[in-house]
């Protein structure tokens, strides 16, 4: 158990120091980006420069990633903890995705039962959500499209969200790697998505359950106690 200990302190790190860092990044990015899409316009730039702007404006989007997987793995802010069901979140997170989701030919199941209320950070919860959707989304690119099918329900004194695809699926040892910081199979991933996932279901003493056959899709199936209106 001490292995889960050092990732506990580790995911702490990680945690205290995105969040002094990506508020303050993301603005500069944006205006930087601002002005390199006027300069790309301009009728007075050689092909060459317009390359390197062009580059540099590829760049930005990929640190833009970065900083957006890291966001809210900033600590709870007392501003955005809720007492609530997550089906709001859920819900909510479903129609950011959507654009994305029909984009790859992805068709998105929702259902959903009473659910029992626990304290939250909005934030986290919906980046979190955005992440598992996303991942779940890009595993059915190879196969050009499938079902996302998203559950919330309850169980004893248990949330339940189920997020299920019908992608490209891991093998236990690629299950094994979900959650080390920079682990991607991406060409253009951050591999930060799921450490924010395993941070932040880890801080409200929930748990995470993957399931997955390789391709034929993948399921996370991520259990959270509900609990009292003051924690
Ligand atoms: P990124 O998406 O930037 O690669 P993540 O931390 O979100 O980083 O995911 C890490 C890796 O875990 C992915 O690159 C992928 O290999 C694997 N993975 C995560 N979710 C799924 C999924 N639903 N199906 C298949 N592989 C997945
Ligand atoms: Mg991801």
């Amino acid at each position: 158990n001490r292995d889960r200990i050092l990732q506990s302190e580790r995911l702490n790190v990680v945690s205290e120091l995105a969040a002094s860092v990506s508020h303050e990044i993301r603005n500069p990015l944006t205006v930087t980006s601002g002005f390199l899409q006027l300069l790309n316009k301009s009728g007075n730039i050689t092909p060459e420069e317009k390359g390197y702007v062009e580059l540099s404006l590829q760049e930005l989007t990929r640190a833009e990633k970065i900083v957006s997987d890291y966001l809210s793995f900033a600590k709870p802010q007392s501003g955005n903890m809720v007492f609530s069901n997550m089906l709001t979140e859920a819900e909510y997170t479903k129609n950011i995705i959507m654009p994305f989701a029909t984009i790859h030919k992805v068709d998105v199941q929702f259902h959903f039962t009473n659910t029992l209320n626990t304290s939250y950070d909005k934030n986290q919860i919906q980046q979190c959500l955005i992440n598992l959707y996303k991942n779940g989304i890009e595993a059915m690119k190879e196969k050009e499209g499938g079902t996302l099918t998203i559950q919330i329900s309850e169980n004893k004194q248990n949330i339940i969200i189920s997020i299920r695809d019908t992608g490209v699926g891991m093998t236990k040892e690629e299950i094994s790697r979900l959650g080390k910081p920079y682990y991607s199979t991406k060409e253009e991933g951050t591999g930060l998505g799921m450490l924010m996932v395993y941070s932040t279901v880890d801080k409200l003493k929930g748990d995470i359950e993957v399931e997955s056959e390789k391709g034929r899709g993948t399921t996370f199936l991520i259990t959270i106690p509900a609990g009292d209106p003051s924690p």
